[in-house]
């Protein structure tokens, strides 16, 4: 352990994977071990720009994350790109963070694709991924992607773990605002519209009209930042710079501001507070009396022979 940790904090990136593969882990010897590594961590995380990305599949984010990464490498940042996905299993796999959809930044010195950690509940997922983004800023990374496909609530909890959520969308007839979730537009410090190139151009612009109209109609952020809609085109490279002007100058602003700080203890608390719900559920459900008791219980509230509530009450009672 020690050893891990020393080659961990020195960036190697073998001692990092082994490291995300040790919080992933379920076995209960390796989560004390994982723990410890975390805390170990602790003192260098913390220390990077930590991006949030989300769009429907084939909008173009492995593309996008590939020229935006290549970018920012370039800069002199080391970049790590992890990835949300509560539907990947263990078998199936992830389509996010997958190293074939980005050739060029997965062979780069300076660069660490990891994909999804695997699971069906979006918690576990998601604190692991958490976890994730300290080992990743502990090692050096210190310009962080988190990309998800907006399975569920998977954006909400993406948002809440970084300090810039950029939503990627793509042009379409006019019929921009429709089938877009309830809530992502709020969420969104920027919209990019990609694939503004060849006959697309003018839809883009369009796009880009339509939603910076629909972004003027909520009320201002608490950070007073004026979310952006801005067009690129991830495959000719063109807008990929602008954008990362905004995220720099985004960062400048907040950090003057206070709100980057202020975000990020907002958020730790979060965190801390999330963890626990999840870690008393999981205690809930793993418990043999309940396990044993649940289905009987559930059949009754079904079946209206017991209330919610008063079933609710006699299982927790099981604990005690
Ligand atoms: P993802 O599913 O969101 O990761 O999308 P991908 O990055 O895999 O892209 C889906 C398809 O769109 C691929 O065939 C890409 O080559 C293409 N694509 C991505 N970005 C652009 C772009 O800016 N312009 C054009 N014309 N095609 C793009």
């Amino acid at each position: 352990m020690p050893q891990l940790t020393e080659r961990l904090l020195q960036g190697e990136i073998a001692a990092l994977s082994q490291g995300i593969t040790l919080i992933e882990s379920t076995r209960q010897s390796h989560k004390e071990l994982a723990e410890k590594l975390i805390e170990a961590c602790l003192p260098s995380s913390g220390n990077s720009f930590r991006l949030g990305i989300t769009g429907v599949p084939g909008v173009g984010k492995s593309t996008f994350i590939e020229a935006l990464g290549l970018l920012a490498v370039a800069k002199g940042h080391k970049v790590a790109v992890l990835a949300v996905d509560p539907s990947s299993t263990q078998s199936g796999g992830s389509i996010l963070g997958d190293k074939t959809r980005m050739a060029q930044l997965s062979t780069h010195p300076k660069a660490y694709i990891r994909p999804s950690a695997s699971g069906q509940s979006l918690g576990g997922v998601a604190r692991k991924t958490r976890e994730a983004i300290m080992l990743c800023e502990a090692a050096g990374f210190d310009f962080i992607i988190v990309e998800t496909v907006g399975v569920g609530q998977s954006e909400t909890v993406v948002h809440s773990m970084v300090d810039f959520f950029l939503l990627l969308k793509l042009s379409g007839a006019g019929d921009e605002l429709q089938g877009i979730k309830r809530g992502i537009i709020e969420m969104a410090d920027a919209i990019a519209i990609n694939k503004a190139d060849g006959d697309r151009v003018q839809a883009a612009q369009e796009a880009k009209s339509a939603f910076a109209k629909a972004l003027h109609l909520y009320p201002p952020k608490e950070s007073s930042w004026q979310p952006k809609v801005v067009t690129c085109s991830a495959l000719q490279h063109t807008g990929i710079e602008e954008l990362y002007s905004l995220l720099s100058n985004y960062r400048e602003q907040m950090e003057a501001n206070g709100f980057f700080v202020e975000k990020r203890k907002e958020q730790n608390k979060y965190w801390l507070l999330q963890t626990i719900d999840q870690q008393l559920g999981q205690q809930f459900y793993d418990h043999p009396k309940v396990k044993k008791a649940l289905p009987k219980v559930l059949e009754a509230v079904s079946q209206q022979e017991l209330s919610p509530f008063r079933a609710a009450n006699q299982l927790l009672a099981l604990l005690h």
